[in-house]
């Protein structure tokens, strides 16, 4: 049975400039031989001219509305980094940072290096913070370091998402205090121990091991916690209920990774992916290969087009491209065997370094899938295939339609 691999550059869209774009530049002879016996297409990833961020445009990709489903990052980013989340738990992303005396922001990421014992500490600080929450508020608190000075928060109670931001954004500024957004009494509570959370980090933070190495060598001091991207966790069902395909995904992003567990696939990590443009694509290609074996659909997500995008970096994104078909090319025959999908998320333009909301490119190739004239992978030559103008949310149908899965509408 065949199954799909299914390649996603995030960011990978782009505008030509000088008349090209990477995808049409890189050299990537397995992905355009694929794209040469398969179908092309562009594709909205929400609709058109809209700015998709990665979670939203991920959610609609994997046949989600994000108008129905998305719920803030925060949910997605505590997915990914590993906490168990219910319908109903309210997550943030957090910063550590360092503020001055007057408490005004000096730095949002305090120095941004966070070693690992650092962390740790942290991590058991909020621990202690968190039991005097729910003692007090009756509200569970969780919080997990990720990367450097990024961590996640999750509360679980009578909470709400309806609740601002402490981070202020930018330096130069004070902490803000969390307000609630609507009127109701959960808002209001959740808005009481995220300000307690965040006074209680100031004052008690003052003694963590790490400061006073900190302070011994003039770095910047983790004497803040600045929250932001409240959102609450959906209640989504799983790929296998809704398209009755089971689902694998590749991914070395927090956020990513968050999305796919959301809509219940299995998450793999491979070495080299780190979610850099400096990635490596060896081990990545093979565990996806492998996993074509045993799931419907393999997903593998490659972050490094994006980076090089926001980095104005053209010869950086275009190599990204053709690591990742150098990856594949061991196993052309296999995938040959199988469906491959390739497309991107949303256009990040080199000359813009931000998403923008024009369609991108997409590919599908099967044994059995209509062969256009079509013979590279770009934004310059997909739109003249078989495929058409799709939007985000037609691809998941598509798929479980080749792969026989799907279930006839009507008699
Ligand atoms: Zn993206
Ligand atoms: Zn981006």
């Amino acid at each position: 049975m065949p199954s799909v691999l299914w390649v996603l550059f995030d960011g990978g869209g782009d505008r030509p400039k000088n008349g090209v774009t990477p995808f049409f530049a890189a050299l990537k002879p397995v992905i355009d031989k694929l794209t040469s016996l398969g179908s092309c297409g562009i594709m909205d990833p929400i609709s058109p001219g809209v700015r998709p961020g990665s979670d939203t445009s991920h959610l609609a990709l994997f046949g989600y509305d994000p108008y129905k489903y998305y719920t803030g990052r925060g949910a997605f980013e505590a997915l990914g980094a590993g906490l168990e989340l219910r319908p109903g738990d309210v997550a943030f992303r957090t910063n550590l940072a360092t503020v001055d005396a007057r408490g005004i922001v000096v730095d949002r990421r305090a120095g941004r290096y966070v070693a690992l014992e650092e962390a740790r500490e942290v991590e058991s600080l909020m621990a202690d913070i968190g039991e005097e929450v729910e003692r007090k508020f009756g509200v569970s608190v969780v919080y997990k370091s990720t990367v450097e000075h990024r961590g996640v928060l999750v509360l679980r109670g009578a909470v709400s998402h309806k609740v601002s931001d402490t981070d202020p954004h930018a330096t130069g500024e004070a902490v803000r205090r969390a307000q609630p957004l609507d009127a109701s009494s959960e808002a209001k509570l959740t808005a009481d121990v995220v300000n307690y959370i965040t006074e209680a980090f100031a004052e008690r933070s003052k003694g963590l091991e790490a400061n006073k190495r900190r302070a011994s060598r003039g770095e910047p001091l983790i004497n803040a916690v600045l929250l932001r991207g409240a959102g609450y966790m959906p209640e989504i069902e799983p790929l296998r209920k809704r398209y009755n395909v089971r689902g694998a995904a590749i991914a070395g992003v927090a956020l990513i990774r968050g999305v796919a567990k959301a809509v219940g696939m299995d998450l793999y990590s491979a070495e080299g992916l780190g979610g850099t443009k400096f990635d490596k694509f060896e081990e990545a290609a093979k565990l996806a290969v492998e996993l074509l074996k045993r799931y419907d659909l393999v997903f593998l997500h490659v972050k490094g087009t994006d980076s090089a995008s926001h980095d104005g970096d053209f010869r950086g994104k275009v190599d990204v491209i053709e690591r990742l078909d150098a990856a594949l090319r061991p196993y052309e025959a296999i995938l040959e065997e199988n469906y491959v999908v390739v497309t991107s998320d949303h256009a990040t333009p080199i000359l813009v370094r931000e998403h923008t909301g024009e369609p991108v490119p997409i590919m599908l190739y099967g044994p059995d899938v209509v062969r256009d004239d079509v013979g590279k992978f770009s934004e310059l030559t997909c739109w003249r295939g078989a495929l058409g103008r799709i939007r985000g949310l037609d691809v998941m149908p598509t798929i479980a339609s080749y792969l026989g899965l799907s279930e006839k509408f009507g008699e």
